[in-house]
């Protein structure tokens, strides 16, 4: 199948199995009595799914995957996020291909025997383990977890937040981030490691909501770490190496960030438009006021000019790796989520009511978009990051031209 056959199909997908079936995922979600495993609706379209093919694009295809390239993923992450759970039913959530790139990079093999062919597969899930609610985790080195060696295993002790898909049934193993020397640089302090779902001593907390959305059934829980005795094999990477591991696979999940933002953008330009076409107010349809196509195309000039300079940023991180593109990455985080949800806001305001219920996918696109700007570096850590790089830009450019 070529790459543009490629497109074609998930859009298919996504217009004809997927958007058709958000009312239907919804009601069984209401109706199930477990919220955390997934919807029938969605099992049906998981193996749908991966009967054609359509199922973790960027990873290599002896793992099970399409091997696609940055450039040749990014235009499909755009269409899977026309709808929250998208993602999900191509095994594209961006913590699973996070946890499948690292698994195949850095994990031992008998772990890869053990985990990566049914993460790959889809018949297990898995989770990635950083936050601490009493540590501002947006700075990752400062995290206080402690994995203490003794002899031959690793104890665990301390409590993780806001864990997403970790109460999930499907879910089996965590990658927890944690200090295995405190005292050491602050790159150099932190370890992953591979936590089995069954280990003893390891139990869920409580499960957050997201501006009153649990999110299920993938939420996001506490995980609770009392003596928790793993083996030393289950490091990922080398100790003192998890800081800087966790940071070299973010590129790809940037870029699904960014393009994401841009497919939510779509599907709310696009129910705006039906809506204010066909809503009529005062004998005349909502279109016919200045004030709602004036939001449209600013919303089509802003959704345009994000997408171009994600794509174009894409195509210099494949081209030139990722920290040539650093301050780029950075304008990306924060500049996609916020063009999605201006465009969000606007096509939840023409709706009036409707905007904010279930009655469109509107409000709970807007609650997870905001959700961005806070996860993955706060907008003011890459705000930060941006500037110090133009003052360098600037202080190299006035000694160049003597100024
Ligand atoms: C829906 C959702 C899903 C999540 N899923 C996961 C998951 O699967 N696994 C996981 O480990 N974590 C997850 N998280 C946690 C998320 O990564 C953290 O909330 C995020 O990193 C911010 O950390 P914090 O909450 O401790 O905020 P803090 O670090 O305390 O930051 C609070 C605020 O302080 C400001 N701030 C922070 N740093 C700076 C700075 N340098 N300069 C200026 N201002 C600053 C910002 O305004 C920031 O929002 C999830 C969070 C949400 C909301």
């Amino acid at each position: 199948m070529s790459k543009q056959d490629l497109v074609r199909e998930v859009e298919t997908f996504m217009l004809e199995r997927v958007i058709p079936t958000e009312a239907e995922h919804h009601h069984q979600m209401q109706e199930a009595s477990n919220r955390w495993t997934y919807t029938p609706v969605m099992r049906e379209l998981r193996a749908e799914a991966k009967a054609k093919g359509l199922w973790l694009f960027p990873i290599p295809e002896e793992l099970g995957g399409r091997g696609l390239t940055l450039t040749e993923y990014a235009p499909l992450c755009e269409i899977m996020n026309w709808c929250n759970h998208g993602p999900e039913m191509f095994n594209c959530y961006t913590g699973t291909i996070s946890n499948t790139t690292a698994m195949a990079k850095h994990a031992p093999k008998q772990l890869q025997d053990k985990y990566l062919k049914p993460l790959a597969d889809g018949d297990i899930r898995s989770c990635i383990s950083i936050t601490e609610r009493n540590v501002p985790s947006s700075d990752p080195t400062d995290l206080q977890f402690d994995i203490k060696r003794e002899g031959d295993e690793y104890v665990l002790n301390g409590v993780k937040s806001w864990a997403t898909g970790g109460a999930m049934d499907e879910c089996q193993f965590y990658l927890v981030l944690g200090a295995t020397d405190i005292n050491a640089a602050r790159h150099a302090r932190h370890s992953m490691v591979l936590v089995p779902r069954e280990a003893k001593g390891l139990s869920l907390g409580r499960i957050e909501t997201v501006l009153g959305y649990d999110d299920a059934p993938f939420g996001h829980c506490d995980l609770i770490f009392d003596n928790v005795r793993i083996p030393v094999a289950n490091l990922i990477g080398n100790e003192g190496e998890g800081f800087l591991m966790m940071q070299s696979t973010l590129g790809v999940g940037r870029i699904q960030l960014g393009m994401g933002a841009i497919g939510a953008a779509e599907r709310a330009m696009r129910e705006m438009c039906s809506w204010v076409e066909t809503r009529m107010i005062g004998g005349r349809p909502l279109v016919d006021r200045q004030v709602v196509t004036d939001a449209i195309a600013r919303s089509r000039i802003e959704i345009d000019a994000c997408r171009a300079f994600i794509l174009q940023t894409t195509e210099r991180m494949q081209a030139e790796g990722m920290k040539a593109v650093r301050g780029e990455i950075a304008q990306l985080k924060v500049l996609a989520p916020e063009v999605a949800l201006k465009v969000l806001d606007r096509a939840m305001q023409f709706h009036g009511g409707a905007g904010l219920s279930y009655d469109t996918p509107i409000a709970e696109m807007w609650a997870h978009m905001r959700t961005v700007r806070i996860g993955e570096g706060a907008d003011e850590v890459h705000r930060d990051t941006i500037a110090k790089l133009e003052l360098r830009r600037q202080a190299a450019w006035r000694e160049a031209n003597g100024q």
